[in-house]
C-alpha cells in the first residue's frame, strides 16, 4: 500500500519546553533534507539517530531543533518517519509545521498516524483504540488496562478464540463435504463442551468491559440526605481537602458542588446536593428540583443519615426519590449516641418493592462473598421479625463518622464490590475497554449461545457452522479484520490531530 507523506504537530498546543512535529511517509527524508541545516545530510543517516541543527525557510532560520530519523519498518506508523523537536511555543511550532507543509507534504487528519500504524499492520484495531485510551487515561487503572491492551492482550485473546471457532467451522464443513471419510457422529457433544468454554471466556471479557467503563469514566455519584447530616463534611473527608462550606445552619449547601474523588483506584464524580426537604424558600426549592434531576442521572446514590437523630418524613421523601437507584446508605455521626439502626432503615426501604430488581442484581453479583452473607443474615433476622422481603434487604449500609474519619475503608470496600465484577483483578491481563468492543463481544456471545441451542435441539451440523461463523465475524470487528472502511474512518476520527 502506498500512502502519501503527512505531517502534524504531535504535542499539545500550549507554551511548553518543546514541541514535536511528526512527518511520516516515503518522502519524509527528502522533506527534511530540504528544510534542515546542520552538519549532516539527514537522509543518509542511520535509523534511530537524533541530530542537532536548524529549520530554515528561504534561507532564513526558523528555529533551533533536534531531529529524529526513524526508518521503516521500525517506527510507530511502520513508514519512514522524521520527528522535529523544536521550541514549544504555539507560534514557533505552527511556523515549523508551515515550513514542512510548504514542501508539499499533506497535513495529517485526526488519528491519521495511528490509522497508518493499523493499515501498515503495526497494530490491530484493539491496540489502535488503546492508544486513545492511554492518552485519555485519568487514573492508574485506566492507564494500566489501556497499556495492556496496547501491548496486545485483547488482540491475543480474541485471536485464540477465533482460531478455535474457525477450526470447528472448518471441521464441520469438511465433514459435510466428505461424509464418507469424516464422521460427525458424537461431534455435537464435543463441540458443546468447547463452545461452552468459549462462552465463558467471552463472558469474562464482557464483564471486564463493564469494569472498564466504571474505571475509565468514573462513577456518577450523588450525595443526598437532609440538611446537617454531614454530607459536606463527608465529602471533605473523601476528597481529602476542605472544599464544601461546612456549617451548623441547616440548608447551607444550596448549590450542588461537583468534585472528582479518587478512592482506591475508582474515580467518583460526586455531586453534593442541597438538603432535600419541602420548603417555602425559593432558592432552596430550586436546589431540591435540581437534586431530583441529578438523582435520575446518577450511577450511585450515597444517602447520608444522621444516626444521632430520629428519622422523619423528610427521610421518607428521600427514600421515595432514591429507591430505584443503586444505593449506599451511610449512617453518619457514629461517634455520637445513635438512634437510627440499619435494621430500621432496611425495613423502611423494604416498602419500596420496585427496588427488588436492582438489589437482586447486586446480590447475584456478590452471591458468595462475605458482604452478602452479612446482608442475608440480616435479612433472615428481619424476616423472622416481620416477614420482610429478602431481596429488598441487601442495600449496603455502613456506620461512619465523617468527623472521626471512621468507616471510610469499609465504604471503599463496598464500592468496589458494587461496581467491579467478581473475580476482577487489575492485574488481569485481558481487559476490554471500549463500548464498541463490548458490543462485538456480546454479538459473538449470542451467536455461540445459538450454537449451544442448536446442539441441544439436535439440529443438523450446518446450523452450527452458520452461527460459529457469525461469532467469528463479530470478533473480527474487535481486531479490525472484518470491518468496513467507514467504521475505520469513524474510529480514527475520534483521535486528536497529531496522534
Ligand atoms: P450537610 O448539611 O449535610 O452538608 O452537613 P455538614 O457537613 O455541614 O455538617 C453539619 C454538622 O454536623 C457540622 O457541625 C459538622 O461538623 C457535624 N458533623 C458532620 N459529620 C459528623 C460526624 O461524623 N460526627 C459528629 N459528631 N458531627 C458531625
Amino acid at each position: 500500500m502506498t500512502l502519501d507523506t503527512i505531517a502534524a504537530i504531535s504535542t499539545g498546543m500550549s507554551h511548553s519546553g518543546i514541541g514535536i512535529i511528526r512527518i511520516t511517509g516515503a518522502d519524509s527524508f527528502s522533506v527534511i533534507d530540504q528544510i534542515y541545516q546542520g552538519k549532516k545530510l539527514l537522509s543518509k543517516e542511520p535509523s534511530h539517530t537524533i541530530h542537532y541543527g536548524h529549520i530554515v525557510n528561504d534561507g532564513e532560520m526558523v528555529d533551533e531543533v533536534l531531529v529524529s530519523i526513524l526508518r521503516a519498518p521500525r517506527t510507530f506508523t511502520g513508514e519512514d518517519t522524521v520527528e522535529i523537536h523544536c521550541h514549544g511555543g504555539t507560534f514557533v511550532v505552527t511556523k515549523v509545521l508551515e515550513v514542512v507543509l510548504k514542501t508539499g507534504v499533506r497535513a495529517a487528519m485526526p488519528g491519521e498516524f495511528t490509522k497508518r500504524a493499523f493499515l501498515n499492520g503495526k497494530m490491530d484495531l484493539s491496540q489502535a483504540e488503546a492508544v486513545i485510551d492511554v492518552i485519555q487515561a485519568q487514573n492508574e487503572y485506566a492507564l494500566k488496562s489501556s497499556l495492556s491492551q496496547l501491548k496486545g492482550s485483547v488482540k491475543g485473546k480474541i485471536k485464540e478464540i477465533r482460531d478455535k471457532i474457525i477450526y470447528h467451522t472448518a471441521f464441520i464443513e469438511t465433514a459435510l463435504d466428505d461424509p464418507e471419510h469424516i464422521s460427525v457422529d458424537g461431534y455435537g457433544e464435543k463441540l458443546y463442551e468447547e463452545v461452552k468454554e468459549l462462552i465463558q471466556s467471552l463472558k469474562r471479557l464482557i464483564d471486564s468491559a463493564d469494569n472498564g467503563r466504571v474505571l475509565k469514566e468514573g462513577i456518577q455519584t450523588v450525595i443526598v440526605g437532609k440538611p446537617n447530616v454531614g454530607k459536606s463534611t463527608l465529602l471533605n473527608v473523601l476528597a481529602g481537602k476542605e472544599r464544601a462550606i461546612v456549617t451548623e445552619i441547616a440548608g447551607t449547601t444550596r448549590d450542588a458542588l461537583e468534585e472528582q474523588i479518587y478512592l482506591d483506584g475508582l474515580s467518583l464524580q460526586v455531586i453534593d446536593t442541597a438538603g432535600i426537604r419541602e420548603t417555602d424558600n425559593r432558592i432552596e426549592q430550586l436546589g431540591v428540583d435540581k437534586t431530583k434531576e441529578y438523582v435520575e442521572n446518577a450511577d450511585l446514590i450515597i444517602y447520608v443519615v444522621d444516626a444521632s437523630r430520629p428519622l422523619d418524613e423528610d427521610d421518607q421523601k428521600i427514600w421515595q426519590l432514591v429507591s430505584q437507584k443503586k444505593l449506599i446508605v451511610l449512617l453518619n455521626k457514629s461517634d455520637l449516641i445513635t438512634m437510627v439502626s440499619k435494621e430500621m432503615l432496611q425495613e423502611a426501604f423494604s416498602q419500596y418493592h420496585s427496588n427488588e430488581m436492582l438489589q437482586e442484581e447486586f446480590s447475584q453479583k456478590n452471591s458468595d462473598d462475605e458482604f452478602n452473607h452479612q446482608s442475608k443474615s440480616l435479612a433472615s433476622k428481619g424476616r423472622e421479625g416481620g416477614g420482610l422481603n429478602l431481596l429488598t434487604k441487601t442495600i449496603p449500609m455502613i456506620d461512619v463518622s465523617a468527623k472521626e474519619e471512621e468507616g471510610i475503608e469499609e465504604f471503599n470496600k463496598t464500592l468496589r464490590k458494587m461496581f467491579l465484577k467478581k473475580d476482577f483483578s487489575f492485574n488481569e491481563e485481558v481487559f476490554v475497554s471500549s463500548a464498541r468492543q463490548k458490543n462485538a463481544l456480546s454479538q459473538a456471545y449470542q451467536s455461540l449461545k445459538k450454537v449451544v441451542d442448536s446442539i441441544t435441539n439436535q439440529l443438523p451440523e450446518d446450523f452450527y457452522s452458520i452461527d460459529l461463523m457469525d461469532a467469528y465475524e463479530a470478533l473480527g470487528h474487535i481486531t479490525g479484520e472484518s470491518i468496513g472502511e467507514d467504521l475505520i474512518n469513524e474510529i480514527f476520527s475520534r483521535f486528536c490531530v497529531g496522534k
